[in-house]
């Protein structure tokens, strides 16, 4: 029987090897954002379509660690076809699952972040953790673009 642990690794392993949502958008219609990581040379691109409150599609692009390359896989996974509003829920669950403070004093959103617990265990290795919130940061500047 594998343990957790095996498990979430063969989950960052998976979404390492075969990245869901690569490519490009057009911009515009669809907004894109930056993100680096120098500690870790991470590089980040996320593409956003939003239509009226809807993230229609996202992309990925960028390079850098498994941990980096995993979590953004994860992260278009878990955004695309949902709503802003419930994106940005998460955004903010999975920051405060990395230990990370955004000092907003309203309760952390009660929403299920599935594949996502997989990185987990990254809170454990402090270095890492800014290797798994890039894609999410990214996100956030995208989503600021957009408005
Ligand atoms: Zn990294």
């Amino acid at each position: 029987m594998p343990g957790l642990e095996d498990l979430y690794r063969e989950i960052i392993l998976d979404h390492y090897r075969s990245p869901r949502n690569r490519g490009e958008l057009p911009t515009p219609p669809a907004v894109h954002a930056q993100g680096h990581n120098p500690l870790c040379g991470d590089e980040i691109t996320v593409y956003l379509q939003i239509d009226g409150d809807t993230i229609t599609d996202v992309k990925v692009g960028g390079q850098g660690c498994s941990i980096s390359q995993s979590s953004a896989s994860m992260m278009s996974q878990a955004v695309k076809g949902k709503k802003v509003d419930d994106v940005k829920a998460v955004v903010r669950k999975f920051k405060s699952m990395m230990s990370i403070d955004d000092e907003d004093p309203t309760p952390i959103p009660e929403v299920k972040l599935g594949d996502l617990e997989a990185l987990q265990g990254v809170v454990k290795f402090p270095v890492r953790i800014k290797c798994a919130v890039l894609a999410w940061n990214t996100l956030t500047e995208a989503l600021a673009e957009a408005q």
